[in-house]
């Protein structure tokens, strides 16, 4: 096959394909799903968070790389190569240059105006196909048949032996929106080192007791939930299956690796006024309604009743309680309701290209290395930016080759 394959529609195989054909090169994009960019549209359902209003340097500073990468992230890339990281400059330009106008929100988050996904990537597809980008869905990549790469398409099994391939397969989280982490086996046999997925920006599982029941589905506003050294003041949801959201992703990923989860139900308000707040007489009103005046919220005094019981009498026993309550909690998430993976490809498993040391001719982007980053645009940022990484360096290969 003449030119690059890339395999995988989402936002890094789409950059990487638009980089490719950018160099003059013919790609093809080999995508499993119906349509592309499943998980990318599915981001914007609740608001495109496509990155944030922050130094690059600030920005790259919140991605956690995987072994082999170069911690912390060098100002000139994480590799220590000598061209800059694509940042959030890089993201909001190449955004407005498809005709898509952005707004920042107060805690520097970027979205589009219209805050959905789907009129930017229809207007990145149109632009790919102008380019000569030619797409194919329904092709799942299956393999290796030696060197030639397996695929099941609607018209039956096909071998392919481009000049040079991008894999872009994506992670393993949400797996029922393309990416499924079914390539793990095929590139381990092929010398890759790959370091196993782990669910990252999930909530944590909780067997609520009966009475929790009515508080399904409401936010908690106005805490802080610690996991370890991390903090979040971010909100968060009561859910059947535990707790969930922003704000519990943030620190999500420490207490996955061990940290004690804590919440904070006033964290506007210090130990010893709060004991003064708790130590006034209670009168006639029952222990629900008395907790209720002081923390101001049904959900809270729930919370503490699940999880602090039984109550000390002592109030500032009672008020250290509902500073730093333990979360109790069994474990987090899987990968089917997290929001992103950590683990993949094994950062030193590739070149500063991104060209996989152990096959050469093949680079791989996107959530399938292993990164890790929170909420916040970080995560479609840094897809786009190795991407864009990878694609140049496929370009640059064919060149040689050439
Ligand atoms: C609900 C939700 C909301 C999110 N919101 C945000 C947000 O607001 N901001 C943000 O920065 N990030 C967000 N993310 C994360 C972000 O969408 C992902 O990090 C990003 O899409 C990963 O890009 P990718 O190109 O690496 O992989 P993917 O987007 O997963 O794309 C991989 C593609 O490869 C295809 N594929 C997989 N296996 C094969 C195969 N064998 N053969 C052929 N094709 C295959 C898949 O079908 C898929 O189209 C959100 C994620 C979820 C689930």
């Amino acid at each position: 096959m003449k030119g690059a394959l890339v395999i995988g529609a989402g936002p890094a195989g789409l950059m990487a394909a638009e980089e490719l054909a950018r160099a003059g090169h013919p790609v093809t994009v080999a995508e499993a799903m119906p349509t592309p960019a499943r998980k990318f549209l599915m981001a914007g359902k609740s608001g495109l968070n496509l990155t944030r209003d922050e130094s690059s340097d600030r920005f790259a500073g919140n991605i956690a790389l995987g072994a082999g990468g170069c911690l912390p992230p060098h100002p000139r890339g994480y590799f220590g190569q000598d061209e800059p990281e694509f940042g959030p400059a890089d993201a909001m330009r190449w955004a407005r240059e498809l005709g898509i106008e952005l707004f920042t929100g107060s805690t520097g988050r970027v979205f589009p105006v219209g805050m959905k996904a789907s009129p930017l990537l229809r207007a990145w597809l149109a632009r790919l196909r102008a380019m000569g980008v030619e797409l194919r869905s329904r092709w799942r990549w299956q393999g290796f048949d030696g060197d030639s790469l397996i695929f099941d398409t609607a018209e039956g099994r096909r071998l392919l032996r481009p000049e040079v391939t991008v894999l872009a397969l994506g992670g393993a989280s949400w797996p029922r929106l393309g990416s499924d982490g079914a390539w793990t086996g095929w590139l381990a046999a092929k010398g890759v080192a790959i370091a196993p997925f782990r669910p990252a920006n999930m909530g944590l599982r909780v067997s609520w007791s009966d009475q929790m029941q009515r508080h399904f589905g409401q936010p908690v506003k106005g805490s802080a939930i610690r996991g370890g050294e991390a903090m979040s003041r971010g909100e968060w949801v009561i859910s059947r299956h535990g707790i969930e959201g922003g704000g519990i992703y943030a620190v999500a990923a420490a207490i996955r690796d061990g940290a004690e989860a804590r919440l904070d139900l006033a964290p506007d308000l210090a130990a010893d006024p709060l004991a003064a707040r708790l130590a006034k007489p209670r009168g006639k009103l029952s222990v629900g309604n008395w907790l209720r005046r002081v923390l101001g919220d049904p959900v809270k005094v729930a919370l503490l009743l699940e999880w602090g019981r039984p109550l000390p009498e002592n109030a500032s026993e009672l008020a250290a309680l509902v500073k730093s309550l333990p979360i109790r909690h069994e474990g987090p998430m899987g990968l089917d309701r997290a929001i992103s993976s950590a683990g993949g490809i094994r950062l030193d498993a590739l070149h500063p290209s991104l060209q996989i040391r152990a096959l050469p001719g093949i680079f791989a982007a996107g959530e399938m290395l292993d990164w890790e980053a929170p909420t916040g645009g970080y995560l479609i940022t840094h897809c786009l930016g190795s991407g864009r990484r990878a694609g140049r360096g496929a370009a640059a290969y064919l060149s040689r080759a050439a």
